[in-house]
């Protein structure tokens, strides 16, 4: 059997006083309708990425309203990762094979996982398309309601791979997209709804250090915290596009040649490529002392990403395609005004011009973030007009309440 994440309580009524007691007691009642019932979350990962932090807060919040949650992990070999990244990029619309080998070895570790799955769970959360398939070998031992949750943004997904993959996705009695421009063809899934993702204001990561604090991590990563600085939080991932923030940050350091560029990235266990994106950033950076790689393996944990982004002057998110992007929710409930591509869930969380600036390509990415060092004005009231779009529309307890209503429809 797979084993359980380690995950630690959580007390929903600590958020009374962020989102209000009628928020709260709307999510006992719920929770109180679905008293005891008996929920698995199953992804690829416990670490890295926005599905491991997702989770890190939703598993021990649906036990905090009554249910019995339970988050596991599916086991996976290197050439099973390797290949199911492949398969996350071509679902987000890269032109890559999709061979019969390929299919092969997704579909034999999706049948081994099958056989971990106990029959216990009344709800079950698959995430994502590694483990999507296994509903399918489940040899009439399928009890309670499925659903599958996608994360990433499948509007460009090539056919092939979609096509593959849709026949499995309606096995299940649910699935939760983003947007409803995720949904390549029309799907036989009896439930299909939109819930954006979220993040939860009381966990370390976006618990804002004091200044003293912030500036003392900052220090330790040899970050001047007196000087500019350009934030992107991120997986080293092409999606992301890491080497058009350096050629945006070159432009910019024309005209603010104090600047300083900083990349945080965690090292996912279900994503082999981090380290080949790391190398090719770290050349593309040509030694630059002002661009800053860091990750996990310097110590960047969640109160670090925290410090860096309530200290720096503004947050990037150039990405080319984004599910949702939660470090663009991070960077907006810390004040932040933030840079990021014009794409999926990024354009649900930034409204250009009030809260950031949704951007097409270097050269805008490198005009807005002038624009934003030269209006320290502008700035303040953009992150202000941020954190309240995310205190009203991207905290975890929303997303619960939609977690919740979804089960009681089953
Ligand atoms: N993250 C982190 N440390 C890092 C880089 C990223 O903890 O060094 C976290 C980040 O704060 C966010 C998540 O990883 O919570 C990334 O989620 P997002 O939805 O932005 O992207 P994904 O990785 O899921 O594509």
């Amino acid at each position: 059997m797979h084993s359980k994440v380690p995950v630690q309580p959580k007390d929903i009524n600590a958020y009374r006083n962020i989102v209000g007691n009628e928020a709260v007691d709307e999510l006992l009642e719920l929770g109180r309708q679905l008293k005891g019932a008996r929920v698995l979350h199953l992804n690829s990962t416990a670490f890295g990425g926005g599905v491991a932090e997702l989770l890190y807060s939703m598993v021990p919040l649906m036990n905090s309203v009554g249910l019995e949650t339970d988050w596991k992990v599916i086991e996976g070999d290197p050439d099973f990762f390797t290949i199911t990244k492949l398969f996350h990029n071509a679902l987000q619309g890269m032109e890559l094979p999709w061979t019969a080998e390929m299919r092969k070895k997704y579909l034999e570790i999706n049948v081994a996982n099958a056989h971990q799955v106990d029959g216990l769970y009344d709800f079950v959360f698959v995430h994502d398309p590694q483990p999507a398939a296994l509903i399918a070998s489940l040899n009439g031992q399928k009890r309670g309601k499925w659903i599958w949750r996608c994360h990433i943004d499948t509007t460009m997904a090539n056919p092939e791979p979609w096509d593959f993959l849709l026949p499995y996705i309606n096995e299940y009695d649910g699935a939760i997209f983003t947007k409803d421009d995720y949904i390549k063809t029309p799907l036989r899934v009896p439930k299909v709804v939109f819930i954006p993702p979220s993040i939860d204001p009381l966990s370390p990561k976006n618990t804002i250090p004091e200044r003293k604090q912030r500036h003392f991590i900052v220090e330790s990563f040899n970050v001047d915290p007196r000087r500019p600085i350009i934030l992107q939080v991120s997986r080293f991932d092409p999606w992301k596009d890491p080497l058009g923030v350096v050629d945006s940050y070159r432009i910019v350091k024309k005209f603010f040649p104090d600047a300083q560029l900083v990349f945080l990235a965690s090292m996912a266990s279900d994503d082999p490529e981090g380290w080949h994106y790391y190398e090719k950033l770290s050349d593309y950076a040509n030694g630059d002392p002002d661009i800053h790689l860091l990750s996990n393996v310097q110590g960047v944990g969640s109160l670090e990403v925290s410090a860096f982004q309530a200290a720096c002057s503004l947050v990037v998110q150039k990405s080319l395609r984004e599910g949702f992007g939660l470090t663009v929710t991070e960077a907006l409930w810390k004040g932040k005004p933030v840079v990021a591509g014009r794409t999926g869930g990024i354009t649900l969380q930034i409204e250009d011009g009030v809260s950031g600036f949704l951007v097409d390509s270097i050269e805008e990415c490198a005009q807005h973030i002038r624009c934003i060092f030269s209006n320290p004005a502008m700035a303040r009231r953009m992150g202000e007009a941020g954190r309240e779009h995310v205190r009203k529309n991207f905290l975890c307890t929303r997303q619960l309440a939609d977690h919740l209503r979804l089960m009681l429809s089953l």
